[in-house]
């Protein structure tokens, strides 16, 4: 169980990135200590979070590959580097596809967009592994409302969405909010009847106890049987991360009260959206699953940033109930890396910084990773957060980008320290294991 296999050809395709990267790394001038980068380009990574695309079978076009789709909300600023005009995306395209422009003119890239498709149907089913390849990542961690064929294991491993458990009452209110509320808690009321009938329900259960019994707790058991290693919660784009600990005769109350009804004020269906949370926290502690959470400025221009500061969950981490479950902070928390750092001295708090590898440059991460690295470095894991933004920035190229810059990154990082006298050139080669590997091997119990 939880085997990654290493196979010849996978080395050889590393190897290629390796020399590639190397190459890209001169030109950058960058100042990187080249054997600190050589090594970091050889080590086959486990990505801790992302969103990879199946390929369109029988079923049709992929739609699982997020359970909060954002391609639907008002319109906001983008981050420049999400931008079809980034330098690196342009270099994403020339590495992937053999792209024969140096510029972003959407004519260009259109007329370079049936090659693309091509190479794609060429490997078929293998497509995602091959993507993979190019990344030099070895394992994806792939947060999908479902798993699928070509996006399977032992390359692609399921981290499931469980947020619509939440909210089994009426969530008009809340959605009342904002138009991307809206749209967000009509996803959720449809993945919640999903999961009633996956229980063979149409209907929430009268009585909480039946609902954590005959709901909440098989769902997340059915997860854990389809291969699931983590659950993840969305829940910043939908509320505050500031979990309460409930006690469980005051959420019966609100829960038997209203289930089916019109929903009661916020404050007190917030009640009841804390314990369940504790709940399944507990519950994919017992299962051994790890609780993923988003923990970062969310995407659209009505998200609450400061709902997502990761200081609102210390009293979560301080449930001497919820010590062994492993909460992973996603996203490394920006604007909050500081704040996010001092949280892991908890025994049950770890952090990746997938998608700030893809929203900022290298040397900008690197001070951050620096931090992290100095606090507690078996807890850090690198991601990428690749996926589908748009047809110029499709998982392929927005995963590509953010491994490189996640690796450059790292490589900034532990040259730094190197150069510091902080730490031995051996030390730096073995936190690049860690953050690239083996701390999330620890954490998931791959062998
Ligand atoms: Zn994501």
């Amino acid at each position: 169980m939880n085997r990654i296999r290493y196979r010849f050809p996978r080395v050889m395709v590393l190897c290629i990135v390796l020399a590639a990267g190397c190459q890209r790394g001169k030109q950058s001038g960058s100042g990187i200590d080249p054997e600190i980068f050589a090594e970091i380009g050889r080590i086959p990574a486990i990505d801790n979070h992302a969103h990879p695309v199946r390929v369109a079978g029988k079923e049709g076009p992929d739609h699982e590959f997020d359970a909060l789709p954002v391609d639907n909300m008002e319109p906001s600023s983008d981050p420049s580097h999400l931008r079809s005009t980034d330098s690196g995306v342009i270099a994403a395209w020339q590495a992937l596809w053999n792209y024969p422009y140096n510029d972003s003119k959407p004519e260009h890239f259109r007329e370079w967009q049936p090659h693309k498709k091509r190479i794609a149907e060429q490997k078929g089913a293998a497509y995602p592994a091959w993507v993979l390849d190019q990344m030099g990542v070895d394992v994806m961690l792939s947060n999908r409302v479902e798993m699928g064929v070509s996006v399977e294991p032992p390359r692609f491993r399921w981290v499931s969405y469980i947020d619509a458990l939440l909210f089994p009452l009426d969530n008009s209110h809340l959605a009342a909010r904002n138009s991307d509320r809206k749209a967000f808690f009509a996803d959720e009321d449809i993945l919640l009847h999903r999961y009633l009938s996956e229980a063979g329900l149409t209907t929430p259960p009268k009585t909480l106890d039946d609902y954590l019994k005959s709901i909440v707790t098989p769902t997340l058991e059915r997860h854990r049987q389809g291969g699931a290693v983590a659950e993840k919660f969305e829940v910043a784009y939908l509320r505050s991360l500031a979990f309460d600990k409930v006690d469980r005769a005051d959420a019966d109350r609100v829960y038997n009260n209203f289930i089916g009804k019109p929903a009661p004020a916020d404050e007190e269906y917030k009640r009841l959206q804390d314990f369940l949370f504790r709940y399944i926290a507990g519950e994919c502690g017992r299962l051994g699953m790890a609780v993923h959470l988003h923990t970062m400025a969310g995407a659209g221009s009505y998200f609450e940033v400061s709902g997502a500061n990761p200081l609102l969950m210390e009293s979560l981490f301080n449930d001497s109930g919820l010590r062994k479950t492993k909460f992973v902070m996603i996203h490394g928390g920006w604007p909050f890396n500081r704040e996010i750092a001092a949280l892991l001295t908890k025994p049950n708090a770890y952090i990746d910084y997938s998608a700030q590898t893809l929203l900022f440059a290298p040397t900008t991460l690197a001070s951050s990773v620096r931090e992290w690295l100095e606090w507690v470095p078996e807890k850090v894991m690198f991601g990428t957060d690749a996926y589908p933004y748009s047809d110029e920035l499709g998982w392929e190229e927005s995963g590509w980008l953010a491994a490189k810059r996640g690796r450059e990154a790292l490589a900034r990082a532990l040259t730094a320290m190197t150069r510091d006298g902080e730490i031995s050139r051996d030390r730096a080669f073995e936190l690049a294991r860690m953050v690239l590997r083996d701390n999330a091997r620890t954490l998931y119990g791959f062998n």
